[in-house]
């Protein structure tokens, strides 16, 4: 990068197990994945799942991620998340490379840094869509008002205002993920990483579910990394890439 960066402090001022207010310096990749490799024991056979998966996310971008059942999009994603540690290669999430910092630092960084989006919704079933959008605020430490505020002005974005009170088993499928899209943005991450999150719903559904992240992510520049196996909904990221025998192509 050749431009100068704007008056901003020194990085090296920052301190060990600072993130930088989850803000990045001048546009660093979200994510940095480099020949990771990632295998399982399964019935006393080694099947080796990721064998050299390279992956930049840039800052704003949006990538779908595609490949037969099986091939390894959750574990990629489990380790892009730092929910899983690879075998080989390492993971660095806002430049931080993620084998090297402790279990509590890796949760911090996650927490600033990323949202997640799952097939099944996991919402709270007892609590209101309201209550679980708030929930990753909460644990970061935020006050109640000030969490159901932020929580309540991200269920307006993604036109769930009028279902705030409602719990889960109240809404339909595609509510239910739209509530959980605005869970894993409440917090404004810069990135977001959805496994399949319209697998479980109709085409029409899950086109809207597409499109609404797709506006956010031009709205926010949140980045977004997007397990699909639907070619057409993958179609509307920036970049398609396909996991081909344990390594990321273009698709
Ligand atoms: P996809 O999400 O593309 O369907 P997965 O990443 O879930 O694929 O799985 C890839 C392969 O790794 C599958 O053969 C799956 O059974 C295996 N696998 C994934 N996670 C585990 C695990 N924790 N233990 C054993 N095998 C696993
Ligand atoms: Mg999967």
């Amino acid at each position: 990068m050749s431009e100068p960066a704007p008056a901003a402090p020194a990085r090296g001022g920052e301190g060990p197990g600072h993130v930088g207010g989850s803000r990045p310096a001048v546009n660093e990749p979200v994510l940095t994945a480099r020949g990771l490799e990632r295998s399982f024991r399964q019935g006393g056979l080694d099947v080796d799942v990721l064998k050299g998966a390279d992956l930049v996310v840039e800052a704003g971008e949006a990538v779908a991620l595609v490949g037969a059942s099986g091939s390894g999009k959750s574990t990629l994603l489990h380790c892009l998340g730092g929910l899983d540690l690879p075998d080989r290669g390492e993971v660095a999430i806002a430049g931080r490379p993620i084998a090297a910092i402790g279990e509590r630092e890796r949760g911090r960084v996650r927490n600033e840094v990323l949202g997640f989006v799952y097939q099944f919704h996991h919402l709270l079933p007892e609590f209101t869509a309201l209550e679980n959008v708030a929930m990753p605020l909460l644990i970061r430490g935020e006050g109640v008002r000030k969490a159901e505020r932020e929580a309540r002005a991200m269920l307006d974005k993604v036109s769930l205002g009028p279902r705030a009170s409602h719990k889960p088993a109240e809404l339909s499928g595609g509510e239910r993920q739209r509530t959980a899209i605005a869970r894993a943005l409440v917090t404004q991450p810069r990135c977001v990483l959805a496994d399949e999150p319209t697998g479980n719903l109709d085409r029409h559904t899950a086109d809207a579910v597409f499109e609404l992240m797709r506006s956010l992510n031009r709205e926010l520049g949140t980045s977004i990394v997007v397990a699909t196996h639907d070619l057409s909904l993958s179609g509307r990221m920036d970049r398609t890439l396909r996991i081909l025998e344990g390594r990321l192509v273009p698709a």
